[in-house]
C-alpha cells in the first residue's frame, strides 16, 4: 500500500494533535490540506501555496495518445476514491486517472501552484526574505506555461524579484526557459531536475524553496508603519509627496519609495480618487512596471502610504534634462523596448495608462531599465467597446501627449491612444526632456493643431529612419492605423538585433583590417 502524506493528513486532520504529530515527521510548512480550498485568500494572514504533486514511479503507456516517464510530475486535481487519483500531467497538460500505486507524493517539489497571482507571489517572496528564495508557479498570462520566481533581495540592491518563463516544447514535451537565452536550449523532463541543473544554477542563484505556507503578521498588503523609516523627500506629485525610505522587513532593510497621500479627513475625495490606482497596482506585475510592495496607514496623521519599488535614478524627464546631450540611439531603442514591453503587458490586461509621458517613466539601477509608473489616470477598458468607466480627469488631460480622438472626446481613450502618447514620449526623449510642441505655449493652440492633423515634426537629432519607422506610425491620425504595443516590441527587437549584428560586423572588420 502506498502510504503517502496526503492520505495521512486526510485521516488525521480531524484529530487535533495530528498536525503536531505530522509536523515532526514532515516539513513544518505543510499544513492540513483543508486549507487547499482556501487558496488565494488574500484577506487572511497566511497564504497557502501548497498543492499536492505526485511523481511517477515507472514509465507507462496509458493509451495511443498519452504516455509518461518515470519521474514525471502530476498535480492532484482530486481523489476519486481511496485508490484512484484524478491528476494532471504537467509536462503535457493532460488529465488522467491513476492508481495510487503508480505514484508517490513529492515533498521536495519546487512547485507552488496555490497561487498564480504575481502580486501575491512577490509579497510571499518579500515576506520569506531570503536572497535567492524561489518557487515555480503557473503563468497567469501564458497558457500552459510556468514561471520560476526568485527573490534577489540583498542589502546592496533594491528588493527585486525575477521571473523566468518556462514553456513546454511541443515536440519533445519538455520544459525549457523561453526567454533566457543562456538556458533556452536545455530541455528538462521535470521541475526537480530543472532546479538542480548546474547550468541553471550558474545563471540563476537559487537558494531555498519558499515554504508551502507563508504567514503574515498583518493583512497581506498591509505594511506596519513602524517598519518604515523615512529618509528624505524625492518629489511632490498631484496626490502627495514621494519619499525615499527604508522598510525593515524581518532582518533586512529594503530601500523603497513611499508615496504619501493627502490626509484622509481633509481631502477624502483625493483618497477616493487614488483607491483605483492602489487596486490596479496590486494586480499588475511585470518587470517593466513599477511594483507595489504594500500599503501602510499613519494613524497619527491619517495619511495613506503606498510603498513601491524604489527607482534609484528618478524619472526619465528629469534625467534627460540633466544629461549633457541626447542619449545615443541604442539607449533610446533599449528604453523604447522596455516601455513597449510594459505597455504590451497592460494591453494584455485590458488596461489603458492614459498618462504615458517621460515624467511617469522611472529609471532603475545603472539607468539600464525603464519602468512605467503612475497609474493615476489608468483604468480598465471594456475590450468590446471603448466605454470609459470614469470621466473624472477632464481638467488633468495631459494635452501634449493626448491623441486627437481623445482631445475630441475622452470616451475614445484606448490602448491606441497610449500608442500615440508613446510616439510623443519618443519625441520627448529626442528633445532631451523638453516639452513636445516647444513653440506652442497655449493648450488651445496645440489642441487645434493636433485635431486638424498636424504631426509633431522630427526632432533635430532624431534620424529619418527612427522617425519614419517608429514615431510616425504611432502618430497616425486614425487609431486603427497605429501599431499595437506587441508589434512595436517586435519592431524594436528586430532593430536591436540588426544593430548588434551591424556592430559585430564592423568590429570584426576592424579586427580584420588591423
Ligand atoms: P502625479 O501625481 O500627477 O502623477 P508626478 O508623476 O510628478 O505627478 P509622483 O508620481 O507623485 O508625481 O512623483 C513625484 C516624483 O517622485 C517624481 O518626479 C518621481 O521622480 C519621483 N518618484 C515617484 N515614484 C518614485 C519611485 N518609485 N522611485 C523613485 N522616485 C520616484
Amino acid at each position: 500500500m502506498v502510504n503517502d502524506y496526503f492520505d495521512l493528513l486526510n485521516e488525521n486532520s480531524k484529530k487535533r494533535n495530528s498536525v503536531i504529530e505530522l509536523s515532526n515527521k514532515f516539513p513544518n510548512d505543510i499544513q492540513c490540506p483543508s486549507s487547499i480550498n482556501n487558496l488565494n485568500n488574500k484577506k487572511t494572514n497566511c497564504v497557502q501555496l501548497y498543492k499536492p504533486i505526485y511523481i511517477a514511479r515507472h514509465s507507462k503507456i496509458v493509451n495511443d495518445k498519452f504516455s509518461y516517464d518515470e519521474g514525471d510530475e502530476f498535480e492532484l486535481i482530486n481523489k476519486l476514491n481511496e485508490d484512484y487519483f484524478h491528476v494532471i500531467h504537467l509536462r503535457t497538460n493532460t488529465q488522467c486517472t491513476l492508481h495510487r500505486a503508480y505514484i508517490y507524493l513529492d515533498l521536495e517539489t519546487p512547485l507552488r501552484l496555490g497561487s498564480d497571482d504575481r502580486g501575491v507571489i512577490q509579497r510571499c517572496l518579500l515576506q520569506y526574505n531570503i536572497p535567492g528564495a524561489y518557487l515555480i508557479r503557473r503563468s497567469k498570462n501564458e497558457s500552459n506555461a510556468f514561471v520560476l520566481s526568485i527573490s534577489q533581495i540583498s542589502n546592496q540592491r533594491n528588493a527585486e524579484d525575477w521571473h523566468y518563463l518556462i514553456c513546454i516544447n511541443p515536440k519533445t514535451r519538455c520544459f525549457y526557459f523561453a526567454q533566457e537565452s543562456k538556458l533556452d536550449r536545455i530541455l528538462f523532463t521535470s521541475f526537480r531536475k530543472l532546479i538542480h541543473h548546474e547550468k541553471v544554477l550558474d545563471v540563476i542563484p537559487l537558494t531555498k524553496r519558499i515554504p508551502f505556507q507563508i504567514e503574515f503578521e498583518e493583512d497581506l498588503w498591509h505594511i506596519p508603519i513602524r517598519n518604515l523609516t523615512l529618509e528624505y523627500r524625492i518629489g511632490i506629485g498631484e496626490f502627495g509627496e514621494v519619499w525615499r525610505a527604508l522598510w525593515q522587513n524581518g532582518k533586512r532593510k529594503i530601500p523603497v519609495a513611499v508615496k504619501k497621500l493627502h490626509r484622509l479627513n481633509e481631502n477624502q475625495s483625493t483618497i477616493n480618487n487614488y483607491m483605483p490606482e492602489i487596486e490596479i497596482l496590486k494586480t499588475l506585475r511585470n518587470n517593466y512596471i513599477v511594483t507595489l510592495y504594500g500599503v501602510a496607514q499613519d494613524f497619527q496623521t491619517n495619511e495613506i502610504l503606498l510603498i513601491t519599488e524604489l527607482m534609484e535614478n528618478g524619472d526619465l524627464k528629469n534625467w534627460l534634462e540633466l544629461c549633457q546631450d541626447v542619449p545615443n540611439e541604442k539607449t533610446i531603442i533599449s528604453y523604447a523596448y522596455d516601455i513597449c514591453r510594459g505597455m504590451t503587458y497592460l494591453e494584455q490586461q485590458s488596461h489603458v495608462h492614459r498618462d504615458l509621458a517621460c515624467r511617469n517613466l522611472l529609471l532603475g539601477v545603472g539607468k539600464r531599465t525603464v519602468k512605467i509608473a503612475d497609474f493615476g489616470l489608468s483604468t480598465f477598458i471594456n475590450k468590446n467597446d471603448y466605454t470609459q468607466h470614469r470621466e473624472t480627469y477632464s481638467q488633468r488631460l495631459p494635452i501634449r501627449w493626448t491623441a486627437p480622438e481623445v482631445l475630441h472626446d475622452q470616451k475614445f481613450y484606448s490602448i491606441k491612444s497610449d500608442v500615440w502618447s508613446f510616439g510623443i514620449v519618443l519625441i520627448e526623449i529626442w528633445l532631451k526632456g523638453d516639452d513636445p510642441y516647444p513653440e506652442e505655449k497655449e493648450f488651445s493652440a496645440i489642441r487645434s493643431l493636433v485635431q486638424n492633423g498636424y504631426i509633431h515634426k522630427k526632432p533635430l537629432k532624431c534620424s529619418d529612419r527612427f522617425y519614419n519607422r517608429l514615431i510616425l506610425p504611432c502618430l497616425s491620425y486614425k487609431p486603427n492605423q497605429r501599431p499595437n504595443f506587441q508589434s512595436l516590441v517586435e519592431i524594436l527587437h528586430q532593430w536591436n538585433k540588426e544593430k548588434i549584428e551591424h556592430e559585430r560586423l564592423n568590429y570584426s572588420n576592424v579586427e580584420f583590417l588591423s
